[in-house]
């Protein structure tokens, strides 16, 4: 079908590219769109500017209006019909653009407040963007927020900049250098776009304002040109419908429908679609294809005009029955006259194991839970990074339930309690849940970032991690072997209290002594330590120190000192497997590699497997 889809293809016949805006909140995302669609409302249909579902069609002739100033110094031609910019800039929807894993919006805008320079969510859309390796642009904006600027408004960059005073420039110069700093500790090289070196090696930064308009030309062709020169190939049109569900959404009237981006291709009215829902493949016919009414037509009664049919790029609201439980950032299969539906459906099949593929086999891990495959998919990358290695044993979409809690306790049964914990990115948690959660000893952690789930989640593994330590601190034991020193004997019998020095290892309060050259009898615990008649919780290699030993159990209090041992016999820290694996597991950080080889010679003498 690819082979038959490549002949049809036309060189020049090139599709609308995807733009989707991402960055930190407040950084000016919604404005700058709202700028890029509409500088001018009065102008807004006469430029051919139309509303879609969920995006906005800017066909080349509003770009080539848009970009008149920046043409006498910067001609070029526009090949694309326009660009499709998608109207909920942020996380959610560019993870939604996806298709196996790749993503679908062909370019991103990256918005970076030139006040504060890159914060905690630019960090993270960066990181989507690399993982999606979808090429983008940095909108530094806000530059009219630098002090003193003068307004020129919409004006290409240069044009603003050329009437800046000294001091504008050299504030601009300053912060500029600044973000290219950060973002070269995030392993990006940024330029200015008109001062790029290399489109291949450096991020193009275009500044701009999305409340003067200024820079929106230049971001506006550079992201015709960027699309069309070093996308063409994958922007050439194909008849092969490549289709994206965004979301799912109940619309009076006209029931539970879903907004899809077509990307290419063509859908009709009629036509029978495979979709991915909750429960498995959900096959359906296209009852209706509206997009809105435009703005001149608002005196008429429906919101949505019909079509019979569409043609990528765009975006569109199917109406269809059966589409409940259709899952949202999951692709939309189209059969044609020469498809299987069976076979379909094994695709959508593969879709939903593709993401399932990317948890933890051995069944031992947190529970995880999104509202979307998109937003799934990208938590579940970030989870199995290297930096981060949570893992996964249960995945689920949609608010959490009880059920969803019921498996997460599952990991109590393992002995795992740390994993009995539900990571919610951006859905809610039904109050049944909640309570079930508190039943069952279950944490639920909820963020709308998936940093946030992350810090959560950590902070909460290194409490457990502290608490476990103060547990195992009364049974881990480290290595010590000491020497008697034969003038400081203080007390000859229960409690014993003689000096000592340490010969080799670490001797803490707590350790149980015995003495290897008397068949291993022991002595008892060490219940004080001093040094310098100062007490102390630890004595290392080197150091003398008196220490009192108490006897645990009754043979040990009959032990005296000149009887049954002397200054001759050495002492050593009495160990147990038990005491291995818990110094092991929780005082790794501690231990250095003779106290190690200590380990070693007194697991010889206790004939330690
Ligand atoms: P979003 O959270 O990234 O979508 O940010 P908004 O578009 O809602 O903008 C956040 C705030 O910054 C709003 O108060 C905007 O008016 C303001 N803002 C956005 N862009 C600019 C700009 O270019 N210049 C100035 N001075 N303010 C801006």
């Amino acid at each position: 079908r690819w082979t038959e889809a490549l002949t049809r293809r036309d060189k020049d016949d090139l599709r609308c590219p995807v733009v989707c805006i991402l960055g930190h909140v407040d950084t000016g995302k919604t404005k700058l769109l709202d700028k890029i669609r509409r500088t001018n409302v009065q102008d807004r249909e006469a430029g051919g500017i139309t509303q879609q579902i969920g995006a906005t069609y800017i066909p080349a002739d509003a770009i080539r209006d848009r970009t008149k100033r920046l043409q006498d110094t910067e001609p070029f031609d526009i090949k694309v019909p326009g660009l499709l910019v998608i109207d909920t800039p942020g996380h959610e929807s560019f993870n939604n653009l996806r298709s196996r894993g790749s993503g679908l919006c062909d370019i991103g805008i990256l918005v970076v407040d030139i006040m504060h320079g890159l914060e905690p969510q630019t960090i993270e859309s960066l990181n989507l963007l690399k993982m999606r390796k979808t090429p983008f642009v940095v909108a530094l904006n806000k530059v009219d927020r630098l002090y003193s600027w003068k307004e020129d408004p919409e004006a290409p960059i240069r044009d603003s900049f050329a009437q800046q005073n000294k001091d504008v420039k050299r504030e601009f110069k300053e912060r500029m250098d600044k973000a290219n700093l950060t973002f070269a500790e995030n392993g990006m090289n940024t330029a200015l776009y008109y001062e790029n070196p290399d489109v291949r090696s450096y991020l193009n930064v275009v500044p701009t304002s999305a409340h003067t308009g200024e820079g929106i030309p230049d971001m506006l062709q550079i992201l015709c040109k960027l699309t069309q020169e070093r996308m063409h190939e994958k922007l050439m049109y194909v008849d092969e419908v490549q289709c994206t569900v965004l979301e799912v959404k109940m619309v009076e009237g006209l029931g539970t429908t879903i907004d899809v981006i077509l990307i290419n291709g063509v859908l009709r009215e009629g036509m029978t679609v495979v979709l991915t829902g909750l429960n498995g493949p959900v096959v359906t016919t296209i009852r209706a294809l509206v997009t809105p009414q435009p703005m001149r037509e608002l005196r008429v009664k429906s919101a949505y005009v019909h079509h019979k049919e569409i043609r990528a790029a765009q975006g569109i609201k199917i109406v269809a029955p059966n589409l409940e439980t259709v899952i949202a950032g999951t692709q939309m299969y189209v059969q044609t006259p020469e498809d299987d539906l069976d076979e379909l459906k094994d695709e959508v099949n593969t879709e939903m194991q593709d993401v399932l593929s990317r948890m933890d086999k051995s069944g031992e891990g947190v529970s995880v839970q999104a509202s979307t495959l998109g937003s799934l998919e990208a938590l579940l990358e970030f989870l199995k990074s290297p930096a981060v290695k949570i893992p996964v044993s249960h995945i689920s979409i949609g608010p959490v339930n009880k059920r969803d809690v019921m498996s997460a306790s599952v990991m109590h049964e393992h002995k795992l309690p740390e994993y009995a914990t539900i990571l919610a990115f951006d859905v809610p948690v039904t109050q049944e849940a909640q309570q079930m959660a508190d039943e069952l000893n279950v944490k639920i952690m909820t963020a709308e970032i998936i940093y946030h789930l992350f810090d959560q989640f950590t902070a909460y593994m290194q409490n457990i991690r502290e608490e476990k330590k103060k547990n195992a601190a009364d049974i881990a034991v480290f290595p010590c072997r000491l020497t008697i020193l034969p003038n400081c004997i203080f007390n000859k019998k229960d409690p014993i209290v003689l000096g000592v020095e340490v010969a080799e290892g670490i001797c803490k309060v707590g350790t149980p002594i015995c003495i290897p050259s008397k068949d291993n009898i022991t002595l008892g615990r060490i219940i004080g330590l001093e040094k310098d008649k100062k007490a102390v919780d630890t004595a290392r290699r080197g150091e003398s120190v008196a220490m009192k030993i108490q006897s645990t159990n009754p043979t040990e209090a009959a032990r005296l000192y000149g009887r049954h041992f002397d200054h001759t016999d050495e002492l050593v820290s009495l160990i147990t497997r038990k005491s291995i694996d818990l110094v092991k597991e929780h005082f790794r950080d501690e231990m250095e590699k003779a106290d190690w080889q200590l380990m070693v010679k007194l697991k010889k003498i206790f004939e330690i497997q």
